[in-house]
């Protein structure tokens, strides 16, 4: 039995997978962006059996399996059906594109626990006709503030948790052409159903039915129209941010949270069988998605120190001091059919060279000028054409090259060796 695939662009999901230059990439969306340990395992022995062992981690805190065939599709979805992580058709997972903080429920310093929200947005998105019309690229950022905000995010439609006296009030916000625009707040109990109410609007306004072309006229009507709160529109950055997202964050005098980095958001079966096999034997039963390509598990502090050093072993990242965790990369030659230039291995080269150097900086390389893995700019930029890359600094693909890189070349510090320090 095989499946009959519909080759949709650029935002696969499982329904409807997207080819690519190493066969079908299938998207997994968990439900709240938490997994449970056994379901991963689960899913890194899938991707060994019906893909070709290579698993994504997404900007939207998904995974993908990637190397699918028309022929191994079909048992793969048995598989995520099992784990309850297959929707019933494409139009309903294109539209459940829902991010919360991976810490969420976990995090004393949250002011609201976004998952009820997300479960229940969920639900509402799901039984809305009229929201399957909704582009494959509309998000919903659900941001309950503590120590991992979403900030930066992108997102259609964002929800952020409000400090203050008034516990459980939420921001409303869309995209704006630098950052949200805030529209108004409603209580958290509310705001799945303003968030659908949202997005409605956003349909019937949007001549693109994305946010962020909502004509001026249109935000002001909609605000209305939703009746939120306007004397307290601005959503204040959560003061708990934590200073690390790799290694240990303690949560309590007890409990920890442990960031997992994985370089270039790329991990083979082998290693995540291993790490979930890992979790398990220290009693870790759930993990955590994020939408920069960490894992996040809660465990005892002692254990925690147990499983950063295990993880390093794996080739984790537990250290945000690693370069590595500050490259972009996409998947580049043998993945994708757009380059011959072998991005991640480059990526790995020039972090040591980031290292030697000392530049706290940004990277991204990019295959060709269609930039997958970043669309923010970044303090350098490669951009590959032929067997070379442009050089961009401070910017995106898009800026204006001031040089060359040949990848061949040895002596590389020089790419790094610049005034400018400071993240982009
Ligand atoms: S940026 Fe270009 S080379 Fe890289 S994955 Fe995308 S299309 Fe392929």
């Amino acid at each position: 039995m095989t499946a009959s695939v519909e080759i949709k662009g650029w935002c696969p999901g499982a329904r409807r997978p997207m080819p690519s230059g190493d066969g079908l990439i299938v998207r997994v969306r968990p439900h709240g962006g938490a997994l449970l340990v056994s379901a991963l395992r689960e899913l890194a022995e899938a991707a060994r059996h019906y893909g070709n062992g290579q698993i994504d981690l997404t900007r939207r805190a998904n995974l993908q399996i990637r190397g699918v065939s028309s022929e191994t599709l079909v048992p793969l979805w048995e598989l995520m059906a099992s784990l309850g992580l297959l929707d019933d058709s494409a139009e309903l997972e294109a539209i459940r594109n829902i991010v919360v903080n991976p810490l969420a429920g976990l995090d004393p310093a949250e002011w609201v626990d976004m998952r009820p929200v997300a479960a229940e947005l969920e639900t509402l998105l799901a039984s809305d006709q009229a929201l399957h019309a909704l582009p494959p690229k509309f998000g919903f950022a659900l941001d309950g503030g503590g120590r991992l905000p979403l900030t930066g995010l992108a997102a259609d439609i964002r929800l952020v948790a409000c400090s203050g006296p008034e516990a459980g009030r939420v921001a409303v916000g869309i995209v704006g052409s630098v950052e949200s625009v805030w529209l108004g707040t409603t209580a958290d109990a509310d705001a799945a159903s303003t968030s659908v109410r949202l997005a409605r609007l956003v349909l019937q306004h949007s001549p693109t039915r994305r946010s962020a072309d909502l004509p001026p006229h249109a935000r002001a009507a909609v605000g209305a129209e939703l009746g939120l709160d306007l004397s307290n529109v601005i959503a204040t950055p959560s003061a708990a941010k934590s200073q690390r997202r790799c290694g240990i964050i303690a949560l309590t005098d007890q409990t920890c949270a442990v960031g997992l980095g994985v370089p270039f958001g790329r991990i083979d079966s082998g290693t995540l069988a291993r790490l979930a096999a890992m979790l398990a034997a220290h009693d870790v039963a759930e993990v955590r998605l994020s939408p920069w390509r960490a894992l996040y598990v809660a465990a005892g502090a002692v254990t925690a120190e147990q499983l950063v050093a295990d993880a390093a072993r794996l080739g984790l990242v537990v250290d945000d001091a690693d370069p590595l965790m500050r490259i972009d990369a996409c998947s580049g030659a043998g993945c994708c059919p757009s380059t011959g230039l072998a991005t991640r291995q480059h990526a790995r080269v020039l972090a040591d060279a980031m290292a030697r150097t000392g530049f706290n900086g940004t990277l991204h390389i990019s295959g060709c000028a269609k930039s997958c893995a970043r669309s923010a700019a970044a303090n350098v930029v490669l951009v590959g054409e032929g067997e070379g890359y442009h050089i961009v600094r401070n910017g995106t693909v898009k800026s204006e090259s001031c040089g060359m890189l040949d990848p061949t070349e040895t002596d590389v510090d020089g790419l790094f060796e610049t005034k400018e320090k400071a993240h982009v």
